[in-house]
């Protein structure tokens, strides 16, 4: 049996450092023995591995860079392959240096070895984010390739089985030919033509190599040629003087060197395109050693919130000049809708109704605008998943899950968001409880239909730090969604915690054109439902805060006094100042008087017993009542509730302008407000989708629930501020 297995020699050739030990280690394991090459120092390796089918003998050769005569390494490796014919040669190439490592394997293949080249530390050249096309490369040197990992003994079992396959099949190795230019070449045919004449020992040294050596000058070979065939080795000596003085003469260098080049030539043109940047490797590096810093323990969070700081500071300095167009332009709207349409309801309608209330809400376009844009910039990065990935760890405590974190986030976690997908997102949670929980507590994040409500609200009371304050409202939405979900799932909904898996995706540099159409599909969805839905709302609460209409007796009472002023006025104008500041307060008078004989007005007086408690008036009631349908429409109750009374004083400010000048606001009433709004019940149509996720009872547990809960806080502070 054992006298049928081939027996096969394999020399390991390779540069120094390439791996060739650590190769031949892993191949022969113990079964090794270490001697001298006859009459030298250079250390010879020999070891044994016996397979199924063959036994295999293995020689590490000295490690080269060349197959030239220069150094003993050199001649003992060259030697061992020209004079002891192994079935094959192994070149253990450094992958991460083709071309320098090719040099060799170039070399072996002119001297007609049957080669494999093994890629080895291709651990290293991946770790760089690079791929080497090895069938490429294999199709034009003509050689099989292998890709080894010689350390961790990977590619190993491919080697041993590609030594076997080519010394199974020894294809007639026909010495590769390279061109070594018009100078050269027709030499180096005119002395191979000569050698093959002679017949010199054209079994163990192909005739083109011997030139070869020749025109390199090789000492060996011509020492062996001067002594074995002296009269072939004039003729050829006498051809490398001609042409090595034609190149010293026309191009002021020597043959070695032209050979050189060439053979460096041929090699670039052989791993043209071989070795390729994998994009998406790199990416994944890159990000990896973004996110050494980004997520670090302690440096990580804390970038995140200056990052997330960072965001709403830009936004309002840059939202600031737009602001200011539109609001301008509602304000023109209304001035010139004053001047054209005649006193009456229909006037009352377009300017409360419809201009001021629609006007409210897409006044905070350009600033709304402006944060998704930034914030599409962190979700394009990648970097939003980062902060769910460090946000994690602090669910967890409190009994959520890390894939919660996406629900928050887009019901506005980060300012701007929406609760109807954030609710659905929580579809990915697999635990019933941790879903529910999730569910329950997103809408407390600061959606962006909230947002104009606090944008307004901060601009107003705290114009210095408008965007610390809305920092501020993000993260008690936070706290309270979190400190909610704590206390949900140690009593109503128990239970324990399930693993956190997610997969970070690399960081990428996001396109103006996706940020664009990423920001531009929210805004659009935000205007759209204001000339919707909240038009629609508006134009209900328009009718509801204007009708029934205070009976005529009653506004004659204010009308006559008021006439009687224009007609002193008329008549009499001494105190003008004292006149016209009396006779706006009638009107105010008359205005406030309608407003509460309204529908709306009765609804909000009925409620202002309770809601005085939070320092709420009747007409911030009728907004927040509002506010039970969409959260948009309470900018734009308000901005229409104290709008009607100034439409018959001709003249129509913005609403940050009249809650300003109010006496009944102030800072505490506004921080009251504020809390209330980011807390209460979820919207109309993020209640339906809590129902259609959960169960209606679920769902009105939320309208309620979260209703009480925001009225306790406001009214908490509102009187911890008042005291
Ligand atoms: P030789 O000079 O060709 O015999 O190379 P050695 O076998 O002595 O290896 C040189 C160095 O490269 C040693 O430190 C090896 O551990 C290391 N090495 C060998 N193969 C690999 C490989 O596939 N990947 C990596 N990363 N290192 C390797
Ligand atoms: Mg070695």
């Amino acid at each position: 049996m054992d006298k049928k297995k081939q027996l096969i020699t394999v020399a390991l050739a390779g540069n120094p450092n390439s791996g060739k030990t650590t190769l031949f280690n892993s191949l022969t394991g113990s079964r090794q023995q270490v001697g001298n090459y006859p009459g030298i120092t250079v250390e010879k390796k020999e070891g044994r591995l016996k397979t199924e089918e063959a036994d295999i003998h293995f020689v590490d050769l000295p490690g080269t860079y060349s197959l030239t005569a220069y150094s003993q390494e050199e001649l003992v490796a060259r030697n061992f392959i020209l004079e002891e014919s192994p079935n094959v040669v192994v070149d253990v190439i450094n992958a991460n240096s083709l071309e320098r490592n090719l040099f060799l394997a170039i070399q072996i293949l002119e001297l007609g070895s049957p080669l494999i080249l093994a890629l080895n530390m291709m651990d290293e050249v991946r770790a760089q984010g690079l791929t080497i096309n090895t069938s490429l490369l294999s199709k034009r040197l003509k050689v099989p390739v292998v890709e080894t990992v010689a350390r961790y003994g990977l590619g190993k079992k491919m080697l041993i089985q590609t030594i076997i396959e080519q010394s199974q099949n020894p294809k007639s190795w026909t010495p590769l030919q390279i061109s070594y230019g018009p100078d050269l070449d027709p030499v180096l045919e005119k002395m191979s033509q000569l050698i093959v004449e002679s017949k010199f020992k054209l079994d163990k040294y192909p005739p083109r190599w011997l030139a070869l050596k020749i025109l390199e000058n090789d000492e060996e070979i011509k020492s062996i040629l001067l002594k074995e065939a002296p009269d072939l080795y004039k003729k050829l000596n006498a051809i490398y003087l001609e042409v090595s003085a034609h190149c010293e003469k026309t191009l002021n260098t020597y043959p070695e060197a032209i050979i050189a080049d060439y053979r460096y030539g041929f090699i670039s043109s052989v791993l043209k395109d071989v070795v390729q940047k994998d994009t998406h490797r790199q990416r994944i590096l890159l990000s990896d050693k973004i996110d050494k810093v980004l997520t670090h323990k302690f440096l990580g969070p804390i970038i995140m919130l200056l990052v997330l700081y960072t965001v709403y500071k830009l936004t309002f300095w840059l939202g600031e000049y737009p602001l200011a167009w539109v609001e301008g332009f509602f304000t023109f709207l209304g001035e010139t809708a004053d001047k054209l349409l005649p006193p009456g309801l229909l006037k009352s309608l377009v300017i409360s109704g419809i201009i001021d209330g629609v006007g409210g809400v897409v006044g905070f376009v350009p600033l709304i605008a402006i944060m998704f844009l930034f914030l599409s910039f962190l979700e394009d990065s990648g970097y939003m998943a980062r902060v769910a990935y460090m946000l994690d760890r602090v669910f967890r405590i409190f009994g959520l899950h890390g894939c919660s974190i996406m629900p928050f986030i887009i019901s506005g976690g980060i300012a701007g968001g929406c609760a109807v997908p954030g609710v659905m997102a929580a579809r990915t949670l697999r635990s019933p409880k941790e879903k529910l929980a999730t569910i329950l507590t997103a809408p407390f994040m600061t959606c962006g239909a909230k947002l104009p409500v606090f944008i307004l609200l901060t601009g107003v009371f705290f114009p210095q730090q408008k965007a610390l304050a809305l920092f501020l409202i993000s993260l008690t939405g936070w706290v309270v969604a979190l400190v909610v979900a704590k206390f949900l799932r140690s009593t109503l909904i128990k239970g324990p915690a399930t693993p956190f898996v997610m997969e970070l995706p690399p960081y990428r540099l996001p396109t103006w054109q996706g940020l664009f159409i990423h920001s531009y599909e929210k805004t659009w969805m935000y205007l759209k439902k204001a000339g919707t839905v909240i038009l629609a709302i508006s134009i209900l609460i328009w009718a509801m805060m204007t009708f029934p209409q205070l009976p005529q007796e009653k506004q004659a009472v204010y009308l006559n006094q008021i006439e009687t002023i224009e007609n002193t006025l008329k008549t009499n104008p001494v105190e003008k100042e004292k006149l016209l500041s009396e006779k706006e307060k009638l009107a105010f008078e008359l205005a406030q008087a309608k407003l509460t004989y309204s529908l709306a007005g009765r609804i909000g007086k009925s409620l202002e017993k309770i809601t005085s408690l939070a320092g709420f008036d009747w007409k911030t009631n009728i907004a927040l009542v509002g506010g039970f349908a969409a959260k948009e429409v309470i900018i734009s109750t308000l901005g229409t509730a104290y709008s009607l009374g100034e439409v018959e004083v001709e003249e129509a400010t913005p609403l940050a302008q009249k809650l300003a000048k109010d006496p009944t606001w102030d800072k505490a009433k506004a921080i009251s407000l504020i809390i209330f709004v980011l807390l209460y019940a979820p919207c109309m149509v993020t209640i339906v989708t809590i129902a259609r996720e959960t169960s209606w009872k679920w769902a009105l547990f939320a309208l309620v629930f979260n209703t009480l809960v925001a009225f306790a806080l406001a009214s908490l502070s509102y009187n911890l501020l008042t005291l």
